[in-house]
């Protein structure tokens, strides 16, 4: 350990051990991201990109070759047939949203099959709030297969909830702000065949924070159609917003009438000199993702040195880059997120306070300190001051920093006296 931040013996003990520790993991995410980096650059190389497609277009945007090639390497990288990637997309919940009103009609069925859907999509189906425009509004059905008591898919719960009026089955990749694992593409070519066994039913998966943990997405395992965000995994650290949908090609006109209006789709949308930084981004993910994950393994490892209870554990195979930690109570959630925000490159000097969030029944606490506003490539971490009392924490442009931002929330945690 350098001596530009100061830890007590115990955590430095323990943060050498976590190193030692995490070494066949590290190995592994090495290997991923070498072949991720390889694939994302023969899309740039197959694609001809150029420097001229970085070119600024303003109004509609007409014949913007940039964008235009853009989601034709987005596409490759993700082994779909065709793909969007747009900094008009908003956020991950847009994109989700755009995706999901492009696809689905009046009288149809939508069927989540990973339990309740990500918090914000709720207001999106209509199962939250009223008179939005959700898809209730407009006659879509909702309808979901909970998890088993453990967390895991209902497979044969699946099989039993397919019907004719099943316009959509909804998969949802990461683990949200809960405990139960999260999918990885095998998991979802598990789902894709039953579905497939009887239905002809659109097969979409919410693929936020899964891009490129591991060597295929989802598309090559069933999937229809994936959608995620620019500030998460596929943006690199580098987008500054935007989102992502890829998959079918005829799906994904549909999406893209919905993302501008039927008649326009994809035709128009200017750049605004975003499509540098957009394949930038994308060129990177790769890299920048093995650095989140180093960063989450370290962490698991670090607190299972400490005697704490992480989920994955550091030593399990990773399907996207969330890790959760159990850290017992409240006193030690707090601890963990002024910690860790004590080593954030921008707003190190701020100390986070739980706070009374609208949609929460408890208060939250959270820790970021990002280059890009609620990037959560970026090392970051939320906590609900509840059972089970887990933290999740994403992120981290690279690991020597995120190491020293989980270091420090562990000293932290050790300096109120708060150590299990
Ligand atoms: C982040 C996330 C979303 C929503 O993305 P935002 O950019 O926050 O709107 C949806 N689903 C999952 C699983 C996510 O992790």
């Amino acid at each position: 350990m350098n001596s530009f931040f100061k830890y007590d013996d115990i955590i430095a003990k323990a943060g050498e051990k976590a190193l030692e520790a995490a070494s066949a993991s590290f190995a592994r995410i090495d290997e991923i991201r070498a072949y991720n980096q390889e694939k994302v650059l023969a899309a740039f190389i197959k694609n001809s990109v150029n420097e001229s497609h970085f070119t600024e277009s303003t109004g509609y945007g007409y014949g913007d070759r940039g964008r235009d090639v853009l989601d034709n390497v987005l596409a490759d990288c993700v082994g779909a047939e065709d793909s969007l990637i747009r900094h008009s997309l908003t956020c991950g919940t847009h994109t989700l949203g755009v995706a999901l009103f492009g696809m689905l009609r009046p009288g149809d069925t939508m069927l989540c099959v990973t339990g309740t859907p990500y918090d914000t999509i709720h207001s999106v189906i209509g199962i939250k709030g009223n008179g939005m425009g959700s898809l209730k509004d407009f006659g879509v059905t909702y309808k979901q297969v909970d998890l088993l008591e453990d967390g895991t898919i209902d497979y044969e719960g699946i099989e039993k909830a397919l019907d004719e009026k099943i316009a959509m089955v909804y998969i949802q990749r990461s683990r949200g702000y809960s405990l139960r694992p999260s999918l990885g593409v095998e998991d979802i070519e598990k789902i894709s065949k039953i579905v497939r066994n009887k239905s002809d039913a659109i097969i979409m998966v919410d693929n936020c924070y899964g891009e490129f943990v591991e060597r295929t997405e989802p598309v090559s395992h069933g999937a229809d159609i994936i959608a995620g965000s620019l500030i998460k995994n596929p943006g690199g650290g580098i987008a500054k917003c935007g989102g992502y949908i890829a998959g079918r090609a005829d799906l994904v006109e549909k999406c893209a009438y919905r993302m501008t209006t039927p008649g326009l789709g994809r035709e128009v949308g200017p750049s605004l000199g975003q499509t540098r930084g957009l394949f930038m981004g994308l060129f990177n993910a790769p890299h920048i993702v093995g650095e989140a994950l180093k960063t989450a393994v370290f962490a698991a490892s670090l607190f299972e040195q400490l005697g704490y209870e992480t989920t994955p554990h550091s030593s399990e195979k990773r399907v996207d880059i969330i890790q959760a930690l159990k850290l017992c109570n409240s006193e030690t959630l707090v601890a963990f997120c002024q910690g860790m925000q004590k080593g954030a490159p921008i707003d190190s000097n701020v100390c986070p306070e739980p706070w009374d969030m609208p949609g929460y029944d408890n208060q939250v606490i959270m820790s970021a300190g990002a280059f890009t506003g609620g990037s959560s490539i970026e090392l970051s971490s939320d906590a609900p001051l509840r059972e089970p009392f887990a933290v999740w924490m994403q992120g981290s442009l690279n690991f020597d920093s995120g190491k020293v931002g989980v270091m420090l929330a562990a000293q932290e945690i050790y300096k109120r006296g708060l150590l299990k």
